[in-house]
Protein backbone atom coordinates (compact mmCIF):
# COMPACT_ATOMS: atom_id res chain seq x y z
CA UNK A 1 0.00 0.00 0.00
CA UNK A 2 1.48 3.53 -0.78
CA UNK A 3 1.59 6.09 1.36
CA UNK A 4 1.45 9.66 1.10
CA UNK A 5 3.75 11.74 2.73
CA UNK A 6 3.22 14.97 3.44
CA UNK A 7 5.46 17.96 5.63
CA UNK A 8 3.09 20.06 6.90
CA UNK A 9 0.02 19.36 9.43
CA UNK A 10 -3.31 19.68 7.52
CA UNK A 11 -7.06 18.11 7.02
CA UNK A 12 -7.10 14.42 6.83
CA UNK A 13 -3.37 14.17 7.84
CA UNK A 14 -1.98 12.94 11.11
CA UNK A 15 1.65 13.08 12.21
CA UNK A 16 3.59 9.71 13.23
CA UNK A 17 5.19 10.11 17.17
CA UNK A 18 7.73 8.15 15.73
CA UNK A 19 9.39 9.88 12.56
CA UNK A 20 7.34 13.09 12.69
CA UNK A 21 6.03 12.71 8.84
CA UNK A 22 2.57 13.48 8.11
CA UNK A 23 0.67 10.49 6.85
CA UNK A 24 -3.17 10.60 5.64
CA UNK A 25 -5.49 9.51 8.90
CA UNK A 26 -6.70 6.12 7.29
CA UNK A 27 -3.00 5.24 7.16
CA UNK A 28 -2.33 2.41 10.14
CA UNK A 29 1.49 1.88 9.71
CA UNK A 30 3.70 4.91 9.14
CA UNK A 31 6.36 4.95 6.69
CA UNK A 32 8.57 4.03 9.10
CA UNK A 33 7.10 1.02 10.32
CA UNK A 34 5.52 2.82 13.31
CA UNK A 35 2.28 1.25 13.91
CA UNK A 36 -0.64 3.68 14.74
CA UNK A 37 -3.11 2.05 17.27
CA UNK A 38 -6.85 2.64 16.73
CA UNK A 39 -7.91 5.83 17.99
CA UNK A 40 -10.47 6.05 20.60
CA UNK A 41 -13.18 8.16 20.94
CA UNK A 42 -12.91 10.59 23.55
CA UNK A 43 -16.30 10.96 25.09
CA UNK A 44 -16.00 14.75 25.77
CA UNK A 45 -19.77 15.29 24.30
CA UNK A 46 -21.25 14.81 27.69
CA UNK A 47 -19.46 17.50 29.47
CA UNK A 48 -20.00 19.99 27.21
CA UNK A 49 -23.55 19.48 26.64
CA UNK A 50 -24.85 22.91 26.77
CA UNK A 51 -27.18 23.15 30.20
CA UNK A 52 -31.02 23.97 29.22
CA UNK A 53 -30.97 27.67 30.70
CA UNK A 54 -33.45 28.34 33.03
CA UNK A 55 -36.58 30.16 31.94
CA UNK A 56 -36.44 33.81 33.10
CA UNK A 57 -39.92 35.59 34.20
CA UNK A 58 -40.79 37.96 31.89
CA UNK A 59 -41.91 40.18 34.94
CA UNK A 60 -39.15 41.26 37.33
CA UNK A 61 -40.32 45.09 38.71
CA UNK A 62 -38.61 44.03 42.00
CA UNK A 63 -35.84 45.95 39.98
CA UNK A 64 -38.13 48.56 38.71
CA UNK A 65 -39.48 50.13 41.28
CA UNK A 66 -37.72 51.96 44.04
CA UNK A 67 -40.40 50.49 46.91
CA UNK A 68 -42.67 47.69 46.50
CA UNK A 69 -44.81 47.27 49.42
CA UNK A 70 -46.39 43.78 49.81
CA UNK A 71 -47.60 43.99 53.64
CA UNK A 72 -48.71 47.88 54.04
CA UNK A 73 -48.96 49.28 57.84
CA UNK A 74 -51.44 50.82 58.98
CA UNK A 75 -55.37 51.38 58.26
CA UNK A 76 -56.28 50.97 54.13
CA UNK A 77 -56.52 54.24 52.64
CA UNK A 78 -59.65 53.43 50.73
CA UNK A 79 -62.81 52.07 52.03
CA UNK A 80 -63.62 48.79 50.14
CA UNK A 81 -67.52 48.61 49.66
CA UNK A 82 -68.44 45.60 47.94
CA UNK A 83 -66.62 42.55 46.38
CA UNK A 84 -67.88 42.80 42.52
CA UNK A 85 -64.74 43.04 40.43
CA UNK A 86 -65.48 46.92 39.44
CA UNK A 87 -65.95 47.90 42.78
CA UNK A 88 -62.22 45.91 43.76
CA UNK A 89 -60.94 47.92 40.67
CA UNK A 90 -62.07 51.44 41.96
CA UNK A 91 -60.44 49.99 45.62
CA UNK A 92 -57.33 48.89 43.81
CA UNK A 93 -57.09 52.31 41.73
CA UNK A 94 -57.80 54.35 44.55
CA UNK A 95 -54.90 52.67 46.78
CA UNK A 96 -52.73 52.48 44.08
CA UNK A 97 -52.78 56.45 43.13
CA UNK A 98 -52.49 56.76 46.82
CA UNK A 99 -49.16 55.05 46.64
CA UNK A 100 -47.87 56.24 43.59
CA UNK A 101 -48.06 60.10 45.90
CA UNK A 102 -45.96 58.51 48.17
CA UNK A 103 -43.28 57.12 45.33
CA UNK A 104 -44.82 53.32 46.64
CA UNK A 105 -45.70 50.62 44.92
CA UNK A 106 -47.85 47.89 46.37
CA UNK A 107 -47.90 44.76 45.29
CA UNK A 108 -51.05 42.20 45.57
CA UNK A 109 -50.38 41.13 48.51
CA UNK A 110 -50.65 44.38 50.28
CA UNK A 111 -54.12 45.09 48.53
CA UNK A 112 -55.36 41.11 49.66
CA UNK A 113 -53.68 42.51 53.29
CA UNK A 114 -55.84 45.45 53.03
CA UNK A 115 -58.79 43.77 51.76
CA UNK A 116 -58.95 41.50 55.37
CA UNK A 117 -59.99 44.57 56.93
CA UNK A 118 -62.67 44.23 55.37
CA UNK A 119 -63.42 40.85 54.67
CA UNK A 120 -62.71 37.74 56.86
CA UNK A 121 -59.36 35.89 55.19
CA UNK A 122 -61.91 32.93 55.57
CA UNK A 123 -64.93 34.28 54.05
CA UNK A 124 -66.11 33.77 50.64
CA UNK A 125 -65.75 37.64 50.16
CA UNK A 126 -62.23 37.39 50.58
CA UNK A 127 -61.95 34.56 47.70
CA UNK A 128 -63.26 36.82 45.21
CA UNK A 129 -61.48 39.95 46.32
CA UNK A 130 -58.06 38.19 46.01
CA UNK A 131 -59.56 36.46 42.52
CA UNK A 132 -60.43 40.24 41.43
CA UNK A 133 -56.77 41.74 42.54
CA UNK A 134 -55.53 38.73 40.47
CA UNK A 135 -56.95 39.67 37.63
CA UNK A 136 -56.98 43.52 38.08
CA UNK A 137 -52.85 43.71 39.40
CA UNK A 138 -51.22 40.92 36.30
CA UNK A 139 -49.26 41.73 35.03
CA UNK A 140 -48.25 45.31 35.94
CA UNK A 141 -47.14 44.46 38.98
CA UNK A 142 -46.70 40.91 39.63
CA UNK A 143 -44.51 40.75 42.71
CA UNK A 144 -44.87 39.54 45.74
CA UNK A 145 -48.02 37.04 45.45
CA UNK A 146 -48.23 35.89 48.77
CA UNK A 147 -50.08 32.47 48.01
CA UNK A 148 -47.11 30.41 47.07
CA UNK A 149 -48.49 29.67 43.27
CA UNK A 150 -47.29 26.98 41.23
CA UNK A 151 -45.70 29.20 38.52
CA UNK A 152 -42.74 26.43 37.28
CA UNK A 153 -42.96 26.26 33.28
CA UNK A 154 -41.85 23.33 32.33
CA UNK A 155 -39.16 22.54 28.94
CA UNK A 156 -41.21 22.93 25.65
CA UNK A 157 -42.82 19.12 25.07
CA UNK A 158 -40.09 17.83 22.76
CA UNK A 159 -42.57 15.88 20.54
CA UNK A 160 -40.57 14.26 17.82
ZN1 LIG B 1 6.59 7.37 10.96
Amino acid sequence: MEIKIHDAPGRGKKQCPQCKLYIGVRNRVCVCGHEFIAAQKKSTSTAQAPEKQEPKPVFNRKDFFSTTISTPAGKCPANLADTDYETVEEWAEKIIRHGEAKNVVYAVSALKYWSRQFYDVFSEEYKLIAQHLNEIMTPTLEVGYEDDEDVTTEGEDDAD
